[in-house]
């Protein structure tokens, strides 16, 4: 008995395409791996397939598909791509949202496990550790600053139960940056030997290849970057090779739990990631050009956005470019990664810098009133949550996003009521300058000209 497998169906994701993962760069994977002309129409783009089971030829032989929840051709073909793009990847498995595949990775910890986070983790992860797994699966979680904390500290804090480190960076709103490498060596070093996962939803595949540097499991939320334009509600783990025992695991639970993708989202998300390395180009130049000129506007007590020369993060924020964002970055003439204006010795700061992914955070001079003045006022950034579309969104971390972290903590986190979140959109550039500048203008100065 032999089973036939169209075109777009490859098993473990990827490895039968003719698109090979490292023969062709990012952006011609992107738009290759996944979708291959159809074998029966010959159709470029793959269609919508939305079939919820599929015919046996006799009981037990089908052509790799049987029901929908378990595998659908358009899901294969998003998790051909991701498990393309995110360099190092081998497997990749959708979700239904970024949410439930954090929720599908713990689960899969099993019971009474410890997990070492990174004190600033998105606040739907936190919820989860520590609403949800804390009571069913009793998972205990231990939140450290991982940019700051030395390695005995680090170490100190890995139990013999501790089953996985879990890291953004950079972080959400403040753009800390945590250096993958190290916790990775660490958590080699040590007897328990944890898997280190990176949520790499902020930098995508674009600007970061955690897998490269040695870590065990990728998420994302498909929701941001990868699908890009603010219409699909998505995740996805991606996993190197070596983890085809965790892979099964992971897949086991991903048909068990359900929380799977529709085919049209699938679809919809694959589009989105041909052009991901185009727009996450345009986003890492509109970004280092607002962040410039945010960072010589009077108005604007702190940047923070670790492409700029003169952020603390710049030589980490360097080391953790993946490979084709470092060509792209020095590829770049001067005048992209220079400042535009250097008529002024204390623009000197602001000089160089690189595009750094698409998000900056800024303190704005003054408090709430001045920073909601500032969001009300903006004319090309909507104020919304999320991010990672290519419209420009700007929101209050401290009132929106991060407003159920007791005040305390938000302190503590540098989330104070004069900070405001961008994600810089892919507009034209001059625009969004114009846009901060003009609302800046308006709510620091209530509309006076000076
Ligand atoms: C949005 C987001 C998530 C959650 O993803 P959803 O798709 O909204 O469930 C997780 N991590 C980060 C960093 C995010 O920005």
């Amino acid at each position: 008995m032999t089973v036939s497998v169209p075109a777009t169906h490859t098993d473990g994701n990827g490895v039968s395409h003719p698109f090979k993962r490292h023969e062709h760069g990012f952006g011609t994977r992107a738009i290759h791996v996944g979708s291959e002309a159809n074998a029966e129409t010959g159709a470029v783009i793959p269609p919508i397939s939305l079939s919820t089971t599929y015919k046996q030829d006799s009981v037990g032989v089908h052509k790799g598909f049987e029901y929908s929840r378990s595998g659908n051709p358009n899901r294969d073909a998003l998790e051909s791509t991701l498990a393309s793009i995110e360099v190092g990847g081998a497997y990749a498995l959708a979700f239904s949202s970024g949410s439930a595949t954090t929720a599908t990775v713990l689960q899969s910890l099993g019971p009474n496990a410890h997990v070492l986070s990174v004190n600033d983790v998105y606040g739907g992860t936190f919820r989860y550790l520590k609403r949800v797994a804390s009571e069913t699966q009793g998972l205990e979680t231990t939140f450290l600053d991982l940019e700051k904390a030395s390695d005995d500290e680090i170490l100190a804090e890995i139990r013999p139960n501790t089953k996985l480190i879990w890291i953004e960076s950079p972080t959400n709103p403040t753009l800390r940056l945590v250096d993958v490498p190290r916790i990775v060596s660490l958590a080699r070093s040590h007897p328990s030997s944890p898997l280190v996962l990176i949520d790499n939803t902020f930098m995508s595949p674009f600007y970061a290849s955690p897998l490269l540097q040695g870590a065990d499991i990728v998420v994302h939320s498909l929701t941001k970057y990868i699908n890009g334009h603010s219409d699909v509600v998505m995740g996805a783990a991606i996993l190197p090779p070596h983890h085809s025992e965790l892979v099964e695991k992971l897949r086991f639970l991903q048909n068990a739990h359900g929380a799977i993708p529709s085919p049209y989202d699938c679809w919809l998300a694959q589009r989105g990631a041909k052009t991901l390395h185009l727009r996450m180009k345009q986003h890492g130049v509109n970004a280092l050009a607002v962040a410039k000129a945010l960072a010589r506007n009077p108005h604007v007590e702190e940047v923070i956005y670790p492409g700029l020369a003169s952020s603390p993060r710049h030589a980490l924020a360097r080391k953790t470019l993946s490979p084709h964002a470092r060509k792209f970055v020095d590829s770049l003439p001067s005048s992209v990664a220079s400042t535009p204006s250097s008529s002024s010795t204390d623009l000197s700061s602001e000089e160089g810098g690189f595009p750094f992914g698409g998000m900056v955070s800024f303190r704005i001079r003054g408090g709430f009133a001045e920073a909601n003045k500032f969001l009300s006022t903006t004319r090309l950034f909507t104020l919304a949550e999320s991010l990672g579309g290519v419209e420009s969104l700007a929101e209050h971390p401290a009132r929106m996003t991060h407003g159920s972290i007791p005040p305390a903590e938000r302190a503590l986190l540098g989330i104070g009521d004069n900070l405001i979140r961008l994600s810089v959109g892919v507009e034209e550039t001059e625009d969004l300058v114009h846009d901060v500048e003009q609302a800046l203008e308006i709510a620091v100065k209530g509309g006076k000209t000076a």
